[in-house]
Formats: structure tokens, C-alpha cells, sequence
């Protein structure tokens, strides 16, 4: 059972100008990192908001871990969002709060105890190499050490998808480089299945064994990025 799949979701937000997603159908398995490209405006925003359940497809479905999510909502389509964690291009780090407050966030939200949060945040801490920095605010961070905070917080509830919209778009390419190879460590450490949004081929080619591209809402070609990328 692939841990995400979308059977050809189709999204018209307004019928005068078309569908922004097509009959996109796709398939992402259990430990794998799967990139999806496209330029601007191709519909990956709204793909990614289908596949988290915050936008509803005018038809199609989505399904995360076997179960359905397109015809979810109240606490059953929260408790089916927890399954997938995101991280952002703006890293969206409150900024009144520590970083490992930050971290902590989603733990106090989803009601965890005070005694398991505060042995899982240094460990998450640990896990992306920021124990030094617990106390700093955001502010006294670099770009690269907030999305760090950013991936902490993101896997605080034990999440079955990390979903990267964007997330190195804003940072410079080493600082990139050093955010994919965290990716990368934590997709082999944790087995951890991770869908990478974004417009940057590079990106994709470095980290991704598989690839969905997309092209003005429809699917042109998806499978193993070497395959996908290989030349004639
Ligand atoms: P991408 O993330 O690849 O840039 P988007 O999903 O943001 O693509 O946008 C794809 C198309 O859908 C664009 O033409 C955009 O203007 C349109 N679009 C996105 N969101 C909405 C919305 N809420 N209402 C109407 N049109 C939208
Ligand atoms: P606030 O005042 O915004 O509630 P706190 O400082 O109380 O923020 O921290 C919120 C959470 O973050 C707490 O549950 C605590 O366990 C965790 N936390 C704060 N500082 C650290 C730290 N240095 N190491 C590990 N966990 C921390």
C-alpha cells in the first residue's frame, strides 16, 4: 500500500479558466523520497493542499496510508492531517517562542504530557543538530538552523510523511545542500517517506528516487528520477 496515492484528482477553482489539476494520479511508497516539479503556476501548491486535505478536489482522491482523506473532515480529517508533517519556504517559526518551544508546539497542541515532551524535544534537538541552540528565538537563528527547527517540529508527532513545500527555495546553495543532506539522513535513519515540492530540477536530482513532474495540472512523466531524467 503506498503510503500516499492520488487517483486522478482534479481541481477547478473556477470553471471559466479550466482545471488547475487534471486527473493527476500518483503513487508515493513507503521510505522513498519523491520529488514533485514544476514551474510556477503548474498546480503544485494546490497539490499539496489536496494531498494534506486543506483543499477538497472537485473530484479524484486522495488517500494516505490506505485510508481515504478526500471525504474526511472534523476530527477525523485532523487526526488523518497528523499522518503528514510539512515544512515551509518561510520556515513559519513563532517568533515569541524558543527553538525548542518551537519544537514543542505541536506537542502541546495535540495535548502530549508534560514528561514526554520534555524528553522528545532535545532528542528531536539532536536529530537535526541544534541541541546548542534550544534557548535561541528565531531571530538569533540563521536560515538554515530555522528550517533545521523547522524539520524538528515538523517530526514531533512521529509523522508517516514529511511533505517539503518550497523548503530550500529561500536558502542559498550550500545552506541547500546542507538541508538535503539532513533530508536524506533522516529518510535512511527513520525510514521516513518525504514528498519535496519544488521548481528547483537540482534539488530533485540530488535527493529524490523518484519524480512526479507537472506541467499546467496534468501529470507528464513520474518514476524513478533516473529513468525520468535520463537522456537519449
Ligand atoms: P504552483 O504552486 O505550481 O505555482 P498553484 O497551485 O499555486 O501552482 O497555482 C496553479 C494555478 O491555480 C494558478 O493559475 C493559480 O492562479 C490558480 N489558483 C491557485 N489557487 C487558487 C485559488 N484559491 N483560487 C483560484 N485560482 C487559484
Ligand atoms: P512558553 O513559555 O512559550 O510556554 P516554554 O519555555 O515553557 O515556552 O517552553 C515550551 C516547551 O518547550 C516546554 O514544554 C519545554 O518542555 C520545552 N523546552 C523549552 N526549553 C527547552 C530546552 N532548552 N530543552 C528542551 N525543551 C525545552
Amino acid at each position: 500500500v503506498p503510503v500516499i496515492r492520488a487517483d486522478e484528482l482534479t481541481k477547478i477553482y473556477d470553471p471559466k479558466t479550466g482545471p488547475v489539476l487534471d486527473r493527476v494520479s500518483l503513487a508515493v511508497a513507503e521510505g522513498e523520497i519523491h520529488g514533485i516539479i514544476g514551474r510556477s503556476g503548474a498546480g503544485k501548491s494546490t497539490l499539496v493542499r489536496c494531498l494534506n486535505g486543506l483543499v477538497k478536489p472537485t473530484s479524484g482522491k486522495v488517500s494516505v496510508a490506505g485510508r481515504e482523506i478526500s471525504g474526511l473532515s472534523g476530527s477525523a480529517l485532523r487526526s488523518a492531517r497528523r499522518d503528514i508533517a510539512m515544512i515551509f519556504q518561510h520556515f513559519s517559526l513563532l517568533s515569541s517562542r524558543t527553538a525548542a518551544a518551537n519544537v514543542a508546539l505541536p506537542l502541546e497542541i495535540a495535548g502530549v504530557d508534560r514528561e514526554t515532551i520534555r524528553t522528545r524535544v532535545p532528542k528531536l534537538l539532536d536529530l537535526v543538530g541544534l541541541s546548542a541552540k534550544a534557548d535561541a528565538y528565531p531571530s538569533e537563528l540563521s536560515g538554515g538552523q530555522k528550517q533545521r527547527i523547522g524539520i524538528a517540529r515538523a517530526l514531533a508527532l512521529e509523522p508517516r510523511v514529511l511533505l517539503s513545500d518550497e523548503a530550500t527555495s529561500a536558502l542559498d546553495p550550500e545552506t541547500t545542500e546542507q538541508i538535503l543532506d539532513l533530508l536524506k539522513d533522516i529518510n535512511h535513519r527513520l525510514g521516513l517517506t518525504i514528498v519535496l515540492i519544488t521548481h528547483e530540477m537540482d534539488v530533485v536530482r540530488q535527493i529524490a528516487s523518484h519524480v512526479t513532474v507537472l506541467e499546467h495540472g496534468k501529470v507528464v512523466e513520474s518514476g524513478a528520477t533516473f529513468d525520468v531524467f535520463a537522456f537519449p
